[in-house]
């Protein structure tokens, strides 16, 4: 998911929105600095405790395992819900939970779209689908996506967000400025000859908070923060083609939600839909997919609606590029230190 707001979506309405996303080149980690585990986190200097590097750490090894599985995989033909269903599948199989519903979104939509309940969108061969998946165990999360495309002539806009995304990595240690990270994402895009989505970011996270308050630029701007070897962070940039705007705007489509308020509503059923996502999912993003497992679909969504009318849920808009032109992202989740960096969901 991506940096606006809250959780990774859109960061808020205030900033022109500004949301976020990223991969890198697996050739490439044997060049990046101290990208391995085992180096510095277990020596007591980081301020992250030990056991929350560990679960990071065994998230961002199921994430990434995952994401390979995606990269490689043939989903021509599949439907979106089948992508979810599966992919999320996989997720669970490897003991972890899934930190959000999986986002598969396709050409001009650049982020927050999943599955509806037996959603028929099929993938084309001439597509370009961002498949974003997050893991979490214990609500330490990784956050990690992969393009995939089977049109050559799309080729390029991945590339360009993969080696974005690898520069990023091989800069960063405990201190960098975030400004400087969108600095080098912005040159990278460019040099490639696309444009960067200026308002959508990386961003930090924490436990069961997928949007933790500080936001990963993917373009150069003033000011920001330095990143902090006490944080987990993830970089997503997101690119687009010359005659992209280099911005999103929120569709109409929502198909992502998240618990707002505990607050109850004074209809017991919705009160028991509140329980039930918050003992599911916490204060994390939610698909209406998650609760028709449990409820009838016009009932679930009858609910729902009623909930985010209470402003008990909040749902969040698909987005999407403002001239329609394609969007390729990729995305890694990270723990700075001061030697250099663990990417959490590197390839293997
Ligand atoms: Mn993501
Ligand atoms: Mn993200």
């Amino acid at each position: 998911m991506v940096g606006l707001g809250k959780f990774e979506f859109p960061t808020s309405a205030s900033q022109t929105q500004n949301h976020t996303k990223l991969d890198h080149n697996p050739n490439k980690s044997k060049e990046l600095p101290n990208l391995s585990f085992t180096d510095n986190h277990f020596k007591g200097k980081t301020r992250i405790e030990n056991v929350q590097t560990e679960q990071y750490i065994k998230a961002g090894k199921i994430a990434s395992e995952v994401r390979e599985m995606v990269r490689v995989k043939d989903w021509i033909g599949k439907t979106v819900f089948e992508i979810c269903e599966e992919v999320e599948g996989e997720i669970e199989k490897r003991g972890a939970k899934c930190a959000f519903p999986v986002n598969a979104s396709i050409n001009e939509v650049a982020a927050h779209y999943t599955a509806e309940p037996n959603d028929p969108i099929t993938i084309k061969d001439t597509d370009l689908v961002k498949i974003d998946l997050g893991a979490q165990i214990d609500g330490y999360i990784a956050d990690t996506a992969v393009t995939v495309c089977y049109d050559a002539q799309f080729d390029g806009l991945v590339q360009a967000a993969e080696e974005a995304l690898g520069n990023a990595m091989a800069m960063i240690k405990a201190d960098v400025k975030a400004s400087d990270i969108g600095r080098t994402i912005e040159t990278a895009i460019k040099k490639m000859g696309f444009k960067p989505i200026a308002n959508l970011s990386g961003h930090s996270l924490d436990q069961y908070t997928i949007h933790a308050g500080k936001s990963i630029p993917n373009i150069w701007s003033i000011g920001g923060f330095s990143l902090s070897d006490s944080s987990a962070y993830a970089c997503e940039p997101f690119v687009t083609t010359e005659q992209g705007g280099g911005f999103v705007r929120n569709g109409k489509i929502k198909n992502i939600f998240a618990l707002n308020s505990r607050k109850k509503t004074k209809n017991q059923e919705a009160d028991k839909l509140l329980d039930f996502i918050w003992e599911n999912c916490n204060m994390l993003p939610f698909a209406l997919r998650w609760i028709t497992k449990e409820r009838e679909e016009k009932e679930a969504r009858e609910l729902l609606d009623f909930l985010v009318k209470k402003k008990a849920v909040t749902a969040y808009p698909v987005l999407i590029e403002v001239n329609e032109q394609r969007v390729a992202q990729a995305e890694h989740t990270f723990i700075p230190n001061e030697n250099g960096v663990t990417v959490t969901t590197k390839t293997e």
